[in-house]
């Protein structure tokens, strides 16, 4: 199979980066990344999540930085709502597109959102309909798809019906998440190869974490099995929740210089996306977790 011509990058910086993130960021700050990100040339940004601040603190005022963000046309703006309540208050707030989570794994399922896999899908049944009642469009994430913290190596076969579920609820796209980075690039395209038996390719995405130092081949491995969508995070914010230290999700610049060199083309600009980074890792207090980044300002 020849690689796609195209490749859309979905930026989870601002949410599933920031979230991860130990140091509580202020509005303001948020909203100078989105709108640096919109300027970089993204075409889909992740902004925020609609879930209680008391389980996640560092999501708290997603509905301030919706209202303060630039939002230019043809950029898609979205958030997670991980309930109905959620869902309701991203409408409030004028989300058009918003994000729902499932995991591969029964014990992560448990563990993280204190229920089996087939009853969290089953919450996702109200948010749908009231999507669809409101044009909101929904992606959906399954998370371990090729490892669990808990439970060790996922195959692709527990994957397959839980993307197959998502994608027949309606869920117009399926993100699938190697949330520890524990993936090869093998290991990958046997996943995409099974699961697109049950969704098609062109409806699966690749999000991808580098814990393992195997997140760029597991993109290439993706693009080798026709997939062009991939989730990634400007700058590598959100470090791994579940290896102290560790790198989580892919460095957007990462990603964007090898596409580039594979002459894919993205829309992205890419000293403009470096730009952004460096100055939320400013904020941050830290350096840039894109090799790129610093390779391209290393003195
Ligand atoms: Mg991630």
């Amino acid at each position: 199979m020849s690689l796609p011509e195209k490749v859309r990058l979905v930026e989870v910086g601002p949410r599933d980066g920031l979230q991860n993130e130990a140091q509580p960021i202020s509005v303001a700050d948020k909203v100078r990344l989105v709108d640096d990100l919109s300027a970089a040339g993204l075409s889909y940004i992740e902004v925020g999540s609609f879930v209680s601040p008391k389980w996640v603190p560092q999501m708290a005022g997603s509905a301030e930085v919706f209202a303060k963000i630039q939002q230019y046309s043809g950029v898609t703006y979205a958030a997670l709502a991980p309930n109905l309540r959620g869902f309701e208050d991203a409408l409030a707030a004028g989300v058009k597109e918003v994000a729902v989570f499932a995991a591969a794994s029964e014990a992560f399922s448990q563990r993280n959102i204190n229920c089996s896999i087939s009853d969290s899908l089953q919450r996702f049944v109200p948010i749908m309909e009231a999507a669809r009642q409101h044009g909101v469009r929904v992606r959906g994430y399954v998370s371990c798809v090729l490892g669990c913290p808990y439970e060790g190596m996922i195959n692709a076969e527990q994957v397959a019906p839980v993307a197959r579920e998502l994608y027949a609820m309606g869920c117009y796209e399926v993100s699938l998440g190697d949330t520890i980075g524990t993936g090869t690039p093998g290991a990958t395209r046997r996943l995409f190869d099974v699961v697109s038996a049950q969704v098609p390719r062109e409806q699966l995405a690749g999000h991808f974490h580098d814990t393992y130092g195997q997140a760029l081949a597991n993109v290439y491995a993706s693009l080798l099995e026709g997939i062009s969508v991939f989730d990634s995070s400007v700058a590598g914010l959100g470090g791994c929740p579940y290896a102290k230290g560790a790198s989580g999700n892919v460095a957007s610049e990462d990603v964007l210089y090898m596409l580039q060199g594979l002459g894919i083309d993205t829309g992205i600009d890419l000293e403009r996306l470096i730009a952004a980074g460096l100055r939320i890792s400013e904020v941050l207090g830290r350096a840039s977790g894109s090799r790129v980044a610093r390779a391209r300002h290393a003195q």
